[in-house]
C-alpha cells in the first residue's frame, strides 16, 4: 500500500510530500509502518491494543472488526491516526 499521499491537501512540505516517514529518513510511511513501527503513532497503537487486547496487525483485522466494542476502539484508533496525519499534512478535510 502506498503512503498517505491522498491526505495531502496543502502546498506546505509535509508528511505526504515524500514516501519516507517524518520519524526516520529511511522508513517508508506505508500502512504496516504507521500501524506498528512508527513512534509518531505509538501512543495511539498502544492504547488501542491495551483497550482491545488485540495486536494491531493486518492478520488481526477480522478480530478487530468482529465485536462492536473492539471495532469501535479500532475505528477510533484509525480516526486518531488519520487525524494526526491530516494535521501533519496541513489538511483541513474532515474524515
Ligand atoms: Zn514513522
Amino acid at each position: 500500500m502506498e503512503g498517505f499521499h491522498v491526505l495531502n491537501k496543502g502546498n506546505i512540505p509535509t508528511f505526504a510530500d515524500s514516501p519516507y516517514c517524518a520519524c526516520a529518513p529511511d522508513k517508508v510511511h506505508d500502512l504496516p509502518h504507521v500501524l506498528k513501527e512508527c513512534p509518531i503513532f505509538v501512543k495511539e497503537s498502544a492504547e488501542t491494543e491495551a483497550g482491545t487486547a488485540v495486536q494491531i496487525l493486518r492478520e488481526n483485522f477480522p478480530d478487530l472488526l468482529s465485536e462492536d466494542k473492539i471495532c469501535q476502539l479500532f475505528l477510533t484508533f484509525c480516526e486518531r491516526v488519520t487525524g494526526k496525519i491530516s494535521k501533519m499534512n496541513g489538511s483541513t478535510a474532515r474524515y
